[in-house]
């Protein structure tokens, strides 16, 4: 079974800085060399990897996403929740993060964000490093 995370989400659109919590996953297995496969099981939440040293770059992403596809706009899925599941596929639902010497290998400036579009939520994510 693959680790499943969690996380609480606090708003209906949020991007959560999740890289701590995916290496602390990865040193756990003592895994040195591999691939980290990081996997949303939800439909209305994504993953995506981006710049995480100023939190400017993810307010635009969510607010251009907002912008592109607004949550009330005749959608044929009457949940209300149409604009969450389609920002969802935008962003999509999975990673593969490079393993070496037991740390995630990422560029300076990239994070692993946990995206969320209908919360606030608990959620999961499963991490599993494959060598
Ligand atoms: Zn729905």
């Amino acid at each position: 079974m693959p680790i499943a995370l969690s996380v609480k989400t606090t708003h209906r659109i949020d991007m959560i800085d999740i890289t701590s919590s995916v290496q602390k996953e990865v040193s756990n297995t003592g895994i040195q060399d591999g691939i980290c496969a990081v996997y949303v099981p939800h439909t209305t939440a994504g993953i995506t990897i981006n710049e995480g040293a100023d939190p400017d770059v993810c307010e635009d992403i969510m607010a251009k996403l907002s912008e592109l596809v607004p949550s009330r706009r005749g959608y044929r899925h009457t949940e209300g929740n149409a604009d969450s599941h389609i920002k969802a596929s935008l962003m999509g639902n999975s990673l593969s993060v490079l393993v070496e010497n037991g740390r995630l290998v990422l560029g300076t400036w990239q994070k692993i964000f946990f995206c969320e579009f209908d919360g606030p939520r608990s959620r999961k994510v499963y991490v599993k490093v494959i060598c």
